[in-house]
């Protein structure tokens, strides 16, 4: 079978390894059909994550499910399926806290993950990682499910109300999606900030957010401009640069949140934490994916997903395996937004 592997920080190899797959007591068997490539892939693939410490490489996924073991959580053979985080163990610390997504990381459930052609997802009475997909949603933006998921969970950290100014800082994925999801949400204004011309100029294009390029010397006076003087009531500051917290705590108004998605690897030169008294500001990290469930008991991503879909399709590129090592480099160098593999 096709598999992407990582053998070291910048060494990927496209290689055919043996299909020695099947199903146990406690994981399903996925046959691939996309694999987005994440951020966190990326920090793998640049080494500034450890890969010792991995278990898996690709965690934003679609397929069909080709042995559903068990069959816990009513997924069975035959099932189209994404990758997203849907249910904790409920008996944990963690989940008898609010913190279902500490429960069990992906890192616990996929085998090898989803730039293999076949995967091995943990699905248990107590853990789940796959929601089914609905017949209006393509394999494709159906990769899209779990950075939804993990944006969601932004907005739901950020407790918006309607009519709320909101700036993104850094339109990757994550940042994008977010947008549109605090728009579905109610939000007022929402300005979208970067300092990269490619992705500025990408997202005027897909006419999905009023921009600010952040290398203007005026861009807070610009942000202040298109939102409110007093400054903005929701940051969402998800650039991965440390630095930009700062700004982040420049732009937001007095009393104002901050949301940080963002995984930082370095550290802060001269930074200036008075604002955080001054200003009141609320500092609040978001760590995704989460279980957002409804009622029923079935993802409420997937029906965010659905109802974005035309706007989130604007934010991916879509490679033939054939070309994974392309897509690869133009994730890294920042020409696709979500690039994502077709198997
Ligand atoms: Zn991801
Ligand atoms: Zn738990």
């Amino acid at each position: 079978m096709r598999s992407i592997r990582l053998l070291a920080p910048g060494k990927l190899e496209m290689r055919d390894i043996p299909d020695r797959i099947s199903a146990t007591e406690t994981t399903v068997q996925v046959d691939v059909s996309a694999c987005g490539i994440c951020g966190s892939d990326l920090a793998l693939y640049n080494g500034r994550r450890d890969l010792s410490r991995e278990h898996y490489f690709g965690h934003e996924f679609s397929g069909i499910i080709t042995d559903a073991g068990k069959g816990a959580n009513g997924l069975r053979s035959g099932m189209r399926v994404a990758s997203e985080l849907v249910k904790g163990c409920g008996r944990c610390w963690f989940c008898r806290n609010g913190l279902q997504n500490y429960c069990k990381s992906l890192n616990d459930a996929l085998f090898p993950g989803g730039f293999t052609e076949k995967t091995l997802v943990t699905n248990t009475e107590a853990y789940g990682f796959l929601s089914p997909i609905p017949s209006v949603l393509d394999d494709i933006t159906a990769t899209l499910m779990e950075p939804a998921n993990c944006a969601f969970h932004v907005a739901k950290r950020a407790e918006i109300k309607p009519g709320d100014s909101v700036l993104i800082f850094g339109l990757g994925a994550i940042g994008l999606i977010a947008s549109q999801i605090l728009k579905s949400l109610g939000a007022g204004k929402i300005v979208g900030a970067d300092r990269s011309e490619l992705r500025l100029a990408q997202v005027r294009k897909s006419g999905l957010l009023d921009v600010v390029n952040t290398n203007d010397a005026d861009w807070l006076e610009q942000i202040k401009e298109m939102t409110a003087r007093e400054g903005v009531d929701v940051v969402v500051e998800a650039t991965g640069a440390p630095a930009v917290l700062q700004d982040a705590m420049s732009a937001a108004r007095t009393g104002g949140r901050i949301v940080v998605p963002s995984v930082y690897f370095n550290s802060i030169d001269g930074f200036k934490p008075l604002p955080i008294m001054r200003k009141e500001l609320t500092i609040i990290g978001s760590k995704g994916p989460a279980p957002l469930l409804k009622s029923d008991g079935t993802s409420a991503v997937v029906d965010k997903v659905i109802e974005l879909k035309s706007a989130l399709e604007k934010m991916i590129t879509v490679y033939e395996y054939k070309d994974a090592l392309q897509a690869f480099e133009d994730a890294r160098n920042g020409s696709a937004i979500k690039a994502v593999i077709k198997f």
